[in-house]
């Protein structure tokens, strides 16, 4: 990726960090974008690119505010010189019972985790297009994309939602050297899963690990791994796809 701008949403924790990380040890630039509604420290994450001797500069985003997001892509191009990649990764998942579930809550829900993904894509195109190439990538989710979820009909119904996103929007701009993808991850052990109000939790973590065909549940850095392919030269001919990276559990019955 040397030469390359990549912006990276959720970027202070979890599978966003673990992108940042890769894309600068492949040689990005990147913008970081990290919600100071949560209780994550950009920090590291910044300090670890700068120790890779890479480019790096952090930015507060809410990717439900058109505004933020027009300045986080802004930041790209103004401050690093590009923009190449965008990983629209940051989301939320929350527990609530389908018949409590409030049409405040859900699309507050969405906003994030669908409408978030395709701000962060629509403000990119029009540089992308300039330039001839760029890379649009979200993070979509088992949970929607193959699965249901109990208590959780807003989150899957935005990661399924994504799943319909890449593919028009990548029929929309394939004439501009621009690919549009997803990855639907399994069960990766980050912050979200990890709390056991709204997910899995650390007990649930170990449970569901048990089912997982590889035996173990995702680290952040296998899905970085699948982002690094999808922004490579190489991923070129890959559009409108959505790939499951879950260790085989949706290759399973029961
Ligand atoms: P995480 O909680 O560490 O990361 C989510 C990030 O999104 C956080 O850094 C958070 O600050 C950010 N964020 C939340 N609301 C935001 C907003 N309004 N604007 C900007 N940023 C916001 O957990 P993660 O597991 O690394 O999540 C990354 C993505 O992966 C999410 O979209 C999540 O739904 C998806 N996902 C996770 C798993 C899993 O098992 N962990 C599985 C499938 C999909």
């Amino acid at each position: 990726m040397d030469g390359k701008v990549a912006v990276i949403t959720g970027a202070a924790s979890g599978i966003g960090a673990a992108t940042a990380r890769l894309y600068a040890e492949a040689g990005a630039a990147v913008v970081l974008g990290w919600y100071p509604g949560d209780p994550h420290d950009v920090r590291p994450v910044l300090d670890t690119v700068t120790a890779l001797g890479g480019k790096a500069i952090a930015v507060e985003v809410d990717v439900s505010d058109a505004s933020d997001v027009a300045r986080l892509m802004r930041t790209a191009v103004d401050g690093l010189g590009g923009l190449d990649v965008v990983v629209a990764n940051a989301g939320i998942a929350r527990r609530v019972p389908s018949a409590e579930l409030s049409d405040d809550e859900f699309h507050r829900l969405l906003d994030v985790d669908l409408v978030g993904v395709f701000r962060c894509f629509r403000e990119a195109i029009p540089t992308m297009r300039a330039q001839g190439r760029g890379r649009l990538i979200a993070t979509s989710s088992i949970a929607g994309a193959h699965y249901g979820w109990p208590d959780h009909v807003h989150y899957t119904s935005a990661k399924a939602g994504v799943v319909g996103l890449v593919r028009t929007l990548a029929l929309d701009v394939a004439r501009d050297g621009i690919t549009v993808n997803a990855v639907a991850p399994g069960v990766v052990v980050t912050p979200q899963s990890s709390d056991p109000v709204n997910s899995l939790g650390p007990a649930g973590l170990e449970t569901f690990a048990d089912a997982v065909p590889v035996g173990r549940n995702g680290r952040p850095e296998d899905i970085a791994a699948t982002f690094l392919y999808l922004a490579s030269d190489e991923a070129a001919f890959l559009t409108g796809q959505t790939l499951v990276v879950d260790g085989g559990v949706s290759l399973q019955l029961v």
